[in-house]
């Protein structure tokens, strides 16, 4: 392999990463601040609280943590970004001192990815940061194909299923209501056979735009259920709540006047939609608030179309 390529193996990826170094020793900065600052931008922290704090500020794609620090250590410091949701997915590398080698499965064990030596080889640090964030990169790709649904550019059904889950368990444990907003289009076969399915994809994306921009708190989800039904999950929110976004979805999707000449509701794509609101049980059963929200589309589709219906759950059992 020629100097030119092995250069080229380790040229960051683009967009320009951001690598959060960590270390009680400024000294210890400033030599991997100097390693990689050419190519990554660099941030910094002094102790493992510093650490945290500014991971959550930054959500770096890769973190640098030394090992040994007072207070919380390296180790404390990594299994508490194991531990979270949002600041899981970013590989650690521990930068230790020679002697610190039998400690090595510790720090693999709490979730670390890998391990730098120091004193710090420059060619070694860039090229190990550089393949950490080529797999990570390709980690984020996959985890963003599995999740994103390919049409419309929402999350996908299995999202759904994991943020849904995880949403109900925590209005249990919280005692917080929950609601969904099961959304189907009106008379989309009618509109496929009019209009033909490139121009149906073309709808099913605007629709979902429509959707997902009248939901705007953190938590709050929009989601392709399947074919074209749509679903919101609404934490921390009540029925009247969830009227309230229902009513700006369907004032939205008419406000964007998408003809639809062969719909005998009326000239523009419209939605039903079904709303279902608990503050579950402890033995309550997650698939019963799906299965109310569809009862409530059905009966919004029986009662005319372009309109949603509503109900709370009161008791664990499907309703008829
Ligand atoms: P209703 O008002 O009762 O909901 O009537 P509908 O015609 O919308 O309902 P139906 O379930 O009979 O038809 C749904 C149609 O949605 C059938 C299918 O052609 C269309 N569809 C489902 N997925 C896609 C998609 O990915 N792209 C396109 N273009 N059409 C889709
Ligand atoms: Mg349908
Ligand atoms: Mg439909």
């Amino acid at each position: 392999m020629t100097i030119h390529n092995m250069a080229a193996m380790c040229e960051p990826a683009v967009p320009r990463s951001t690598i959060l170094v960590v270390d009680d020793v400024p000294a210890n900065i400033q030599v991997l601040a100097q390693i990689l600052k050419d190519q990554y931008t660099v941030v910094f922290a002094k102790s493992g609280e510093e650490a945290l704090a500014m991971a959550k500020k930054v959500v770096p794609d890769i973190i640098l943590l030394d090992v040994m620090m007072p207070g919380m250590d390296g180790y404390a410091v990594c299994a508490k970004l194991k531990a979270s949701s949002t600041l899981s997915h970013i590989p650690v590398i521990f930068v230790t001192a020679m002697g610190e080698v039998e400690d090595e499965t510790k720090g693999l064990e709490v979730g670390a990815i890998d391990y730098i030596m120091k004193p710090a080889n420059p060619a070694i640090v860039r090229c190990r940061v550089h393949n950490h964030l080529e797999m990570k990169r390709q980690r984020d790709l996959l985890r963003q194909i599995a999740l994103v649904d390919g049409l419309t550019g929402i999350a996908n059904r299995r999202r759904f299923d994991e943020v849904f889950a995880a949403e109900w368990r925590r209005a249990q444990r919280k005692q917080m209501s929950l609601s969904l907003i099961m959304c189907d289009v009106d008379h989309f076969k009618n509109y496929n056979d009019h209009r033909g399915h490139q121009a149906g994809d073309d709808c099913l994306r605007m629709v979902a735009q429509a959707i997902a921009t009248q939901i705007n708190r953190p938590g709050d989800m929009a989601a392709r259920y399947g074919g074209e039904e749509f679903v919101c999950i609404l934490p921390d929110t009540d029925l009247t709540g969830a009227q309230f976004i229902a009513e700006s979805i369907r004032t939205e999707l008419a406000a964007l006047g998408l003809p639809h000449p062969a719909s005998p509701v009326g000239s523009v794509v419209s939605l039903s939609l079904g709303i279902a609101t608990a503050v579950p049980g402890p033995d309550w059963p997650a698939h019963d608030l799906i299965a109310l929200a569809d009862a409530k589309l059905y009966e919004a589709k029986k009662s005319g179309r372009d309109r949603f219906c509503g109900a709370i759950m009161e008791q664990a059992g499907a309703p008829d």
